[in-house]
Protein backbone atom coordinates (compact mmCIF):
# COMPACT_ATOMS: atom_id res chain seq x y z
CA UNK A 1 0.00 0.00 0.00
CA UNK A 2 1.23 3.26 -1.18
CA UNK A 3 2.81 5.14 1.85
CA UNK A 4 0.36 8.29 2.97
CA UNK A 5 1.28 11.48 2.54
CA UNK A 6 2.11 11.86 6.44
CA UNK A 7 3.99 8.81 6.40
CA UNK A 8 6.20 10.36 3.29
CA UNK A 9 6.86 13.45 5.52
CA UNK A 10 8.05 12.05 8.44
CA UNK A 11 10.07 9.15 6.84
CA UNK A 12 11.17 11.94 4.85
CA UNK A 13 12.49 13.68 7.82
CA UNK A 14 13.30 10.84 9.38
CA UNK A 15 15.81 10.05 6.42
CA UNK A 16 17.80 12.89 6.09
CA UNK A 17 17.83 14.35 9.43
CA UNK A 18 15.98 14.08 12.53
CA UNK A 19 17.74 17.85 13.46
CA UNK A 20 16.28 19.10 9.75
CA UNK A 21 12.39 19.18 11.30
CA UNK A 22 11.61 22.29 10.27
CA UNK A 23 7.97 22.87 9.13
CA UNK A 24 7.25 24.63 6.16
CA UNK A 25 3.62 24.58 4.80
CA UNK A 26 3.72 21.07 6.50
CA UNK A 27 6.96 19.95 4.71
CA UNK A 28 10.05 19.10 7.03
CA UNK A 29 12.85 21.03 4.97
CA UNK A 30 16.43 19.23 5.39
CA UNK A 31 19.44 21.08 7.47
CA UNK A 32 21.58 23.49 5.39
CA UNK A 33 23.91 21.51 3.80
CA UNK A 34 22.46 18.22 4.07
CA UNK A 35 21.60 16.70 0.64
CA UNK A 36 18.01 16.28 -0.57
CA UNK A 37 16.50 13.49 -2.16
CA UNK A 38 15.06 14.54 -5.12
CA UNK A 39 13.20 12.87 -8.07
CA UNK A 40 12.45 14.72 -11.65
CA UNK A 41 10.60 12.84 -14.78
CA UNK A 42 9.06 13.92 -18.01
CA UNK A 43 5.64 15.81 -17.13
CA UNK A 44 3.59 12.98 -17.12
CA UNK A 45 5.85 11.71 -14.25
CA UNK A 46 3.85 13.70 -10.93
CA UNK A 47 2.54 10.81 -9.30
CA UNK A 48 5.79 8.73 -9.80
CA UNK A 49 8.09 11.23 -8.86
CA UNK A 50 6.13 11.25 -5.56
CA UNK A 51 5.64 7.50 -5.60
CA UNK A 52 9.63 6.97 -5.73
CA UNK A 53 10.18 9.84 -2.96
CA UNK A 54 8.08 8.20 -0.61
CA UNK A 55 10.38 4.60 -1.29
CA UNK A 56 13.57 6.34 -0.66
CA UNK A 57 11.81 7.94 2.01
CA UNK A 58 11.53 4.11 3.77
CA UNK A 59 15.39 3.75 2.11
CA UNK A 60 14.47 2.03 -1.02
CA UNK A 61 17.71 1.98 -3.63
CA UNK A 62 17.21 4.81 -6.06
CA UNK A 63 16.78 2.57 -8.81
CA UNK A 64 13.85 0.60 -7.54
CA UNK A 65 11.93 3.86 -6.13
CA UNK A 66 12.71 4.71 -10.07
CA UNK A 67 10.98 1.90 -11.41
CA UNK A 68 8.02 1.60 -8.71
CA UNK A 69 7.81 5.31 -9.89
CA UNK A 70 7.48 4.53 -13.75
CA UNK A 71 5.60 1.61 -13.11
CA UNK A 72 2.56 3.98 -12.02
CA UNK A 73 3.07 5.24 -16.19
CA UNK A 74 3.53 1.90 -17.54
CA UNK A 75 -0.02 0.59 -15.91
CA UNK A 76 -1.97 3.69 -17.19
CA UNK A 77 -4.55 2.64 -20.06
CA UNK A 78 -4.70 6.84 -20.83
CA UNK A 79 -1.03 7.40 -21.19
CA UNK A 80 -0.79 6.52 -24.96
CA UNK A 81 3.49 6.68 -25.40
CA UNK A 82 4.27 3.89 -22.46
CA UNK A 83 3.69 0.58 -21.47
CA UNK A 84 -0.14 -1.09 -21.03
CA UNK A 85 -2.30 1.40 -23.72
CA UNK A 86 0.93 2.96 -25.76
CA UNK A 87 0.34 3.34 -29.50
CA UNK A 88 1.14 0.50 -31.39
CA UNK A 89 4.10 0.16 -34.43
CA UNK A 90 2.09 0.61 -38.32
CA UNK A 91 1.06 -2.81 -37.98
CA UNK A 92 -0.71 -2.42 -34.94
CA UNK A 93 1.61 -4.20 -32.97
CA UNK A 94 2.74 -2.78 -29.60
CA UNK A 95 6.47 -2.78 -28.76
CA UNK A 96 8.23 -1.59 -25.85
CA UNK A 97 11.55 -0.09 -25.26
CA UNK A 98 13.01 0.30 -21.70
CA UNK A 99 16.39 1.20 -20.15
CA UNK A 100 17.68 1.71 -16.42
CA UNK A 101 20.75 2.68 -15.23
CA UNK A 102 21.96 2.19 -11.40
CA UNK A 103 24.63 5.02 -9.97
CA UNK A 104 26.38 3.16 -7.10
CA UNK A 105 27.05 0.12 -9.42
CA UNK A 106 27.37 1.89 -12.52
CA UNK A 107 25.50 -1.26 -14.25
CA UNK A 108 22.85 -0.77 -16.92
CA UNK A 109 20.02 -3.21 -18.54
CA UNK A 110 17.72 -2.57 -21.34
CA UNK A 111 14.91 -4.53 -22.98
CA UNK A 112 13.73 -3.44 -26.83
CA UNK A 113 10.91 -4.19 -29.64
CA UNK A 114 9.62 -6.11 -26.55
CA UNK A 115 6.25 -7.40 -26.68
CA UNK A 116 3.02 -8.29 -24.65
CA UNK A 117 4.63 -7.36 -21.60
CA UNK A 118 3.94 -4.73 -19.41
CA UNK A 119 6.62 -3.87 -17.01
CA UNK A 120 9.74 -3.53 -19.58
CA UNK A 121 11.70 -1.36 -16.72
CA UNK A 122 11.27 -4.27 -14.12
CA UNK A 123 12.60 -6.61 -16.98
CA UNK A 124 15.70 -4.36 -18.14
CA UNK A 125 16.10 -4.44 -14.12
CA UNK A 126 16.37 -8.22 -14.44
CA UNK A 127 19.10 -7.64 -17.65
CA UNK A 128 21.05 -5.50 -15.63
CA UNK A 129 20.99 -7.86 -12.24
CA UNK A 130 20.66 -11.24 -13.82
CA UNK A 131 22.40 -11.42 -16.77
CA UNK A 132 25.99 -10.26 -18.00
CA UNK A 133 24.33 -8.35 -20.97
CA UNK A 134 22.99 -4.98 -20.85
CA UNK A 135 20.52 -5.28 -23.86
CA UNK A 136 18.13 -7.90 -24.86
CA UNK A 137 15.73 -6.88 -28.06
CA UNK A 138 12.31 -8.74 -29.38
CA UNK A 139 11.98 -12.35 -28.89
CA UNK A 140 14.75 -13.13 -26.63
CA UNK A 141 13.61 -10.38 -24.28
CA UNK A 142 10.03 -12.29 -23.71
CA UNK A 143 11.59 -15.53 -23.60
CA UNK A 144 13.88 -13.83 -20.89
CA UNK A 145 10.93 -12.06 -19.10
CA UNK A 146 8.78 -15.24 -19.37
CA UNK A 147 11.70 -16.91 -17.25
CA UNK A 148 11.36 -14.57 -14.85
CA UNK A 149 7.76 -15.12 -14.23
CA UNK A 150 6.47 -12.39 -16.11
CA UNK A 151 3.22 -13.29 -18.16
CA UNK A 152 2.52 -12.29 -21.61
CA UNK A 153 -0.93 -9.93 -22.20
CA UNK A 154 -2.26 -8.31 -25.20
CA UNK A 155 -0.97 -4.09 -24.42
CA UNK A 156 -3.39 -2.60 -27.19
CA UNK A 157 -6.13 -1.23 -25.60
CA UNK A 158 -9.51 -0.71 -27.65
CA UNK A 159 -8.84 3.24 -27.58
CA UNK A 160 -4.76 2.58 -29.28
CA UNK A 161 -6.27 0.15 -31.46
CA UNK A 162 -8.83 2.96 -32.93
CA UNK A 163 -6.37 5.70 -32.73
CA UNK A 164 -3.97 3.35 -34.79
CA UNK A 165 -6.93 1.87 -37.22
CA UNK A 166 -8.10 5.40 -37.77
CA UNK A 167 -4.37 6.55 -38.85
CA UNK A 168 -3.86 3.43 -41.16
CA UNK A 169 -7.62 4.57 -42.54
CA UNK A 170 -6.45 8.07 -43.83
CA UNK A 171 -3.16 7.63 -44.69
CA UNK A 172 -3.51 7.99 -47.97
CA UNK A 173 -6.10 8.39 -50.52
CA UNK A 174 -5.19 5.91 -53.06
CA UNK A 175 -5.23 2.61 -50.85
CA UNK A 176 -8.00 0.79 -50.16
CA UNK A 177 -8.60 1.94 -46.70
CA UNK A 178 -11.53 3.85 -45.92
CA UNK A 179 -11.80 5.96 -42.74
CA UNK A 180 -15.24 6.18 -41.00
CA UNK A 181 -17.61 9.16 -41.13
CA UNK A 182 -17.51 11.95 -38.90
CA UNK A 183 -20.23 10.33 -36.93
CA UNK A 184 -18.84 7.17 -36.92
CA UNK A 185 -15.63 7.98 -35.14
CA UNK A 186 -14.96 7.44 -31.87
CA UNK A 187 -14.94 10.26 -29.38
CA UNK A 188 -11.29 9.81 -28.29
CA UNK A 189 -10.38 9.31 -31.72
CA UNK A 190 -11.76 12.91 -32.39
CA UNK A 191 -10.18 13.93 -29.49
CA UNK A 192 -6.21 12.84 -30.68
CA UNK A 193 -6.36 14.09 -34.17
CA UNK A 194 -8.77 16.85 -33.66
CA UNK A 195 -11.41 16.02 -35.86
CA UNK A 196 -13.66 18.54 -37.34
CA UNK A 197 -16.86 18.19 -39.28
CA UNK A 198 -16.43 19.87 -42.89
CA UNK A 199 -18.77 20.70 -45.74
CA UNK A 200 -15.36 20.99 -47.78
CA UNK A 201 -14.50 18.50 -50.71
CA UNK A 202 -12.41 15.62 -50.31
CA UNK A 203 -8.50 16.78 -50.10
CA UNK A 204 -5.37 16.17 -47.75
CA UNK A 205 -6.49 16.14 -44.60
CA UNK A 206 -10.35 16.51 -45.29
CA UNK A 207 -11.61 13.19 -45.50
CA UNK A 208 -15.66 11.54 -45.75
CA UNK A 209 -16.93 15.25 -44.00
CA UNK A 210 -14.52 16.11 -41.27
CA UNK A 211 -11.04 17.32 -41.16
CA UNK A 212 -7.92 15.43 -39.08
CA UNK A 213 -4.76 16.90 -37.85
CA UNK A 214 -1.87 14.85 -36.74
CA UNK A 215 0.98 15.94 -34.71
CA UNK A 216 3.00 12.74 -33.68
CA UNK A 217 2.41 12.59 -29.92
CA UNK A 218 5.67 12.87 -28.17
CA UNK A 219 5.93 10.50 -24.96
CA UNK A 220 8.11 8.24 -22.72
CA UNK A 221 8.58 8.67 -19.28
CA UNK A 222 12.47 9.00 -18.35
CA UNK A 223 12.65 9.38 -14.12
CA UNK A 224 15.82 10.35 -12.56
CA UNK A 225 16.36 9.86 -8.38
CA UNK A 226 18.65 11.02 -6.11
CA UNK A 227 18.82 9.91 -2.58
CA UNK A 228 19.52 11.77 0.62
CA UNK A 229 23.74 10.13 0.56
CA UNK A 230 23.64 11.31 -3.11
CA UNK A 231 23.30 7.96 -5.27
CA UNK A 232 21.81 8.47 -8.92
CA UNK A 233 19.77 6.11 -10.93
CA UNK A 234 17.45 6.54 -13.48
CA UNK A 235 15.44 4.78 -16.17
CA UNK A 236 13.14 5.16 -19.56
CA UNK A 237 10.82 3.56 -20.24
CA UNK A 238 8.34 3.77 -23.78
CA UNK A 239 5.80 2.32 -26.39
CA UNK A 240 8.39 4.58 -28.63
CA UNK A 241 7.17 6.44 -31.79
CA UNK A 242 3.62 5.91 -32.87
CA UNK A 243 3.11 3.52 -35.66
CA UNK A 244 6.65 3.04 -36.03
CA UNK A 245 8.39 0.73 -38.83
CA UNK A 246 8.19 -2.42 -36.41
CA UNK A 247 11.18 -2.92 -35.47
CA UNK A 248 12.62 0.22 -34.77
CA UNK A 249 14.33 1.17 -31.85
CA UNK A 250 14.23 4.41 -30.19
CA UNK A 251 16.66 5.90 -28.01
CA UNK A 252 15.14 4.57 -24.82
CA UNK A 253 16.96 1.79 -24.59
CA UNK A 254 20.41 2.46 -25.53
CA UNK A 255 22.59 3.76 -22.76
CA UNK A 256 24.30 7.30 -23.22
CA UNK A 257 20.84 8.14 -25.50
CA UNK A 258 17.64 8.04 -24.17
CA UNK A 259 19.68 8.11 -20.69
CA UNK A 260 22.67 8.06 -18.38
CA UNK A 261 24.08 8.45 -15.32
CA UNK A 262 27.36 8.38 -13.78
CA UNK A 263 27.43 8.16 -9.78
CA UNK A 264 30.12 10.58 -9.30
CA UNK A 265 28.01 13.12 -11.23
CA UNK A 266 24.36 13.37 -11.73
CA UNK A 267 22.11 11.65 -14.58
CA UNK A 268 20.58 13.03 -17.96
CA UNK A 269 17.81 11.74 -19.48
CA UNK A 270 15.31 12.01 -22.23
CA UNK A 271 11.98 12.42 -24.39
CA UNK A 272 11.12 13.18 -27.69
CA UNK A 273 13.07 12.80 -31.07
CA UNK A 274 14.77 9.43 -30.37
CA UNK A 275 16.95 9.35 -33.47
CA UNK A 276 18.47 13.00 -32.50
CA UNK A 277 19.52 11.49 -29.22
CA UNK A 278 21.31 8.60 -31.24
CA UNK A 279 22.97 10.24 -33.40
CA UNK A 280 24.42 12.76 -30.40
CA UNK A 281 24.67 10.31 -27.71
CA UNK A 282 22.74 13.37 -26.01
CA UNK A 283 22.40 11.66 -22.25
CA UNK A 284 25.97 10.62 -22.17
CA UNK A 285 26.74 14.20 -23.57
CA UNK A 286 24.76 15.90 -20.99
CA UNK A 287 26.12 13.84 -18.06
CA UNK A 288 29.91 14.68 -19.43
CA UNK A 289 28.94 19.00 -19.66
CA UNK A 290 27.82 18.55 -16.16
CA UNK A 291 31.08 16.94 -15.00
CA UNK A 292 32.85 19.87 -16.86
CA UNK A 293 31.14 22.04 -14.29
CA UNK A 294 28.27 23.20 -16.27
CA UNK A 295 24.76 23.34 -14.05
CA UNK A 296 22.17 20.89 -15.51
CA UNK A 297 20.10 23.40 -16.89
CA UNK A 298 23.20 25.00 -19.24
CA UNK A 299 24.54 21.36 -19.75
CA UNK A 300 20.96 20.94 -21.17
CA UNK A 301 20.44 23.79 -23.29
CA UNK A 302 24.36 23.15 -24.93
CA UNK A 303 23.23 19.40 -25.90
CA UNK A 304 20.02 20.82 -27.35
CA UNK A 305 22.35 23.15 -29.23
CA UNK A 306 24.33 20.41 -30.86
CA UNK A 307 21.14 18.27 -31.71
CA UNK A 308 20.13 21.27 -33.76
CA UNK A 309 23.75 22.24 -35.69
CA UNK A 310 23.01 18.53 -36.53
CA UNK A 311 20.00 18.07 -37.50
CA UNK A 312 20.01 18.18 -41.38
CA UNK A 313 18.17 20.84 -43.34
CA UNK A 314 14.97 18.53 -44.20
CA UNK A 315 13.58 18.62 -40.22
CA UNK A 316 14.25 22.56 -40.04
CA UNK A 317 11.86 25.06 -40.73
CA UNK A 318 12.55 28.20 -43.06
CA UNK A 319 14.16 30.01 -40.05
CA UNK A 320 16.59 26.93 -39.35
CA UNK A 321 14.52 25.66 -36.20
CA UNK A 322 13.68 21.66 -35.90
CA UNK A 323 10.57 20.85 -36.82
CA UNK A 324 10.62 18.00 -34.17
CA UNK A 325 10.35 18.17 -29.79
CA UNK A 326 13.55 17.17 -27.42
CA UNK A 327 13.55 17.46 -23.68
CA UNK A 328 16.23 16.58 -21.55
CA UNK A 329 16.15 15.88 -17.83
CA UNK A 330 19.13 16.39 -15.70
CA UNK A 331 19.82 16.11 -12.55
CA UNK A 332 23.34 16.35 -10.44
CA UNK A 333 24.65 14.55 -7.41
CA UNK A 334 24.93 17.80 -5.24
CA UNK A 335 21.09 17.73 -5.93
CA UNK A 336 20.31 20.82 -8.58
CA UNK A 337 18.12 19.68 -11.54
CA UNK A 338 16.75 21.28 -14.77
CA UNK A 339 14.52 20.15 -17.51
CA UNK A 340 15.45 21.84 -20.84
CA UNK A 341 13.28 21.75 -24.22
CA UNK A 342 13.84 22.41 -27.42
CA UNK A 343 10.23 23.90 -28.04
CA UNK A 344 8.77 26.09 -25.31
CA UNK A 345 6.46 26.44 -22.94
CA UNK A 346 6.78 22.77 -21.66
CA UNK A 347 6.60 21.21 -18.34
CA UNK A 348 8.82 18.49 -16.32
CA UNK A 349 7.88 16.86 -12.69
CA UNK A 350 9.86 17.49 -9.74
CA UNK A 351 9.88 16.08 -6.10
CA UNK A 352 11.62 16.77 -3.19
CA UNK A 353 11.33 17.86 0.37
CA UNK A 354 8.42 20.45 -1.40
CA UNK A 355 6.14 17.60 -2.59
CA UNK A 356 5.16 16.87 -6.20
CA UNK A 357 4.69 19.34 -8.65
CA UNK A 358 5.55 20.61 -12.65
CA UNK A 359 7.91 23.17 -13.08
CA UNK A 360 8.88 25.08 -16.45
CA UNK A 361 11.53 23.85 -19.14
CA UNK A 362 14.13 25.94 -19.86
CA UNK A 363 13.84 26.07 -24.00
CA UNK A 364 15.67 26.80 -26.86
CA UNK A 365 12.99 28.20 -28.97
CA UNK A 366 9.43 29.45 -27.92
CA UNK A 367 5.75 28.88 -29.43
CA UNK A 368 3.26 31.53 -28.92
CA UNK A 369 1.50 30.62 -26.08
CA UNK A 370 -1.95 30.11 -26.65
N1 LIG B 1 12.17 9.05 -27.45
C1 LIG B 1 11.11 8.14 -27.84
C2 LIG B 1 11.58 7.36 -29.03
O1 LIG B 1 12.18 7.92 -29.91
C3 LIG B 1 9.82 8.78 -28.21
C4 LIG B 1 9.35 9.94 -27.39
O2 LIG B 1 9.86 10.21 -26.33
O3 LIG B 1 8.40 10.61 -27.84
O4 LIG B 1 11.25 6.18 -29.12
Amino acid sequence: MPLDRRMFLAAGAAAITASSAVARRGFAQPAEGVSRMKAISSANGLKAVERACELMSGNADTLDAAIAGVEIVEDDPDDVTVGYGGLPNENGVVELDAAVMHGPSHKAGAVASLQNIRHPAAVARLVMRRTDHVLLVGEGALQFAKAHGFGEENLLTEKARKIWLYWKESLSGSDDWLPPVYDDIDPDVRRFFKIKPTDAPPGPKTTRRHTWNYERPNGTIHLASRNAAGDVSCVTTTSGLAFKLPGRVGDSPIIGAGLYCDNAIGSCGSTGRGEANLQNLSSFAGVELMRSGMSPKDAGLEVLRRVVATTEPRLKDAEGRPDYDLKLYLLSKDGRHAGVSMWGPAKFAVCDENGPRLEECAALYERERS
